[in-house]
């Protein structure tokens, strides 16, 4: 017998955490056939509705099923961080608990971890039911990471994932305080098959992502897994460099040939205030890649728990 261990990270989910279980459960027989035990955790992720009742009540029901509770709300990353430090299983999978990361796939998924492959991705091929200026966002997003990141973040890629012990000890030992989950995923690397699927709407709850919280993620994504932006800071402070020493030389040059009219302060006035802005851009850059650093060095913990069971 093997343990899988399910983590399902939760933030104001009350309706959904036994629509949840329902719909996990109905893979009991393929779990028997294949010799599987299984363990559920739910993070709550500091909800402010009734989803720590809703898991307490399934833990009465099922003792398979397990409670961790953060002391606020400290995002996904931190929830499925802490998942995946207190799964015990041979294999663990991380799940969404609104449904839009099927359960029904486990058996497909299995079959490949079976075939040898050490992890087990999804991605949705469509966006259905997503408004258009987000799915627009998010393709310019996915496709800018892969032009400035090394590390394999791909398009439409869920956080659903089936991994073996070995690649979660491999996430694990990444420490980080800023945690761009889908980008750890493809930096620890190993063997990796992508499943795709139709895209599922939630059930039930609205979601927790707005246009600007998924903006600054973004950002954060592109801070974690890419230092472009400081080379570029670099890159355009060379090129303000060379057109002022070539301006100063036609200056010189012009005087000595012409004399010296007076004039040309609007064009003076407005270069100053571009080099300024430009200057203070990238001076925001460093500062943005200084604030995480700041972040990381004091070390806080990723997470706070308030109650287990
Ligand atoms: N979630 C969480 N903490 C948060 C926000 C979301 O644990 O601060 C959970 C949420 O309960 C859900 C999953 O992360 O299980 C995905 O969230 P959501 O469905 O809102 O995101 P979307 O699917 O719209 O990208
Ligand atoms: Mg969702």
């Amino acid at each position: 017998m093997s343990l899988l261990s399910v983590i399902v990270p939760c933030y104001n989910e009350e309706e959904n955490i036994p629509l949840f279980y329902e719909e996990f459960i109905k893979n009991q027989p393929f779990f028997e056939k294949r010799g599987l035990e299984f363990e559920i955790l739910y993070v709550d992720d500091g909800s402010r509705d009734g989803t720590k009742e809703q898991i307490r009540l399934l833990h009465e029901k099922d003792k398979r099923v397990h409670m961790i509770s953060f002391s606020r709300n400290f995002g996904k990353e931190a929830g499925l961080f802490a998942g995946f430090e207190n799964a015990a299983g041979d294999y663990i999978v991380a799940m969404d608990a609104d449904l839009q990361d099927p359960p029904s796939l486990l058996p497909e998924m299995f079959s490949y971890i079976d075939a040898g492959y050490d992890s087990v991705a999804t991605r949705r091929v469509s966006r259905k039911g997503e408004p258009p200026i987000r799915s627009f966002f998010a393709r310019c997003f996915y496709k800018l990471m892969h032009k400035i990141s090394r590390t394999e973040i791909v398009d439409g890629a869920r956080d659903y994932r089936l991994m073996t012990r070995q690649v979660v000890d491999a996430i694990l030992s990444m420490k980080e305080y800023n945690r761009f989950t889908k980008g750890i995923y493809g930096w620890v690397g190993f063997e990796t098959k992508w499943i795709e699927f139709e895209n599922v709407e939630r059930i039930k709850g609205e979601t927790k992502w707005s246009f600007w919280k998924l903006l600054l993620y973004s950002l954060e994504g592109i801070m974690a897994f890419s230092t472009l932006p400081l080379s570029i800071a670099a890159f355009v402070g060379i090129t303000f460099c060379i057109i002022a020493f070539v301006a100063m030389i036609f200056i010189i040059v012009r005087t000595l040939i012409w004399g010296d009219p007076v004039g040309g302060w609007p064009s003076l006035v407005c270069i100053i205030t571009l080099i300024a802005g430009v200057q203070l851009f990238c001076i925001g850059i460093i500062g943005q890649y200084l604030a995480k650093t700041y972040m990381e060095v004091k070390g806080r913990p990723i997470y706070i728990v308030k109650e287990k069971l």
